[in-house]
């Protein structure tokens, strides 16, 4: 944190690890994380420096809006591969899933793609198992790519 304040960056986004099942974190890594995070929030905030990560959501409760994604690739982008394969989520560009076509083919629509539209649905929002937690308005969700992986939802 000190290091950012001296080279005087503006903005900065801190990320954290993403395990996987093959590469597994400390159970305590989650807590711990978090904890760094706000802390660092609060040390970056105080120098005006803009955190992205816990910026984004201190931003939407301050303002008292709702936080529906945490992810682009939740209805808000749309990833091309190297060899020209269009998706969804640039985490799954190695075994491309959820790359529904590819750039030559001009009849593609984001907007009755059914790929494109069950991602745009991956939010707390229209999950019922979110309905009830009090972090629904500002949770996001996490990244659907790494509860795919991790759990075997998606
Ligand atoms: S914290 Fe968990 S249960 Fe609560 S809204 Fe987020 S994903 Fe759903």
């Amino acid at each position: 944190m000190e290091w950012l304040k001296n080279i005087e960056v503006y903005d900065v986004g801190l990320n954290i690890i993403r395990p996987t099942l093959r590469f597994p974190v400390d159970p305590g890594y989650a807590d711990q994380v978090a904890d760094s995070l706000i802390e660092g929030y609060k040390f970056l905030s105080k120098q005006e420096i803009y955190e992205d990560r816990m910026e984004r959501k201190v931003k939407t409760f301050i303002e008292g809006i709702v936080y529906p994604y945490d992810r682009a690739g939740c209805g808000n982008q749309i990833v091309v591969s190297s060899s020209g394969k269009v998706g969804v989520c640039a985490g799954f560009t190695g075994t491309k899933k959820y790359f529904m076509t590819d750039v030559f083919d001009r009849s593609f629509d984001h907007r009755t793609d059914q790929t494109f539209l069950l991602w745009s649905k991956k939010s707390p929002l229209a999950m019922k198992e979110c309905f009830d937690c009090p972090a629904i308005g500002i949770c996001g969700g996490g990244c659907p790519h790494n509860a795919e992986l991790n759990k075997k939802i998606g």
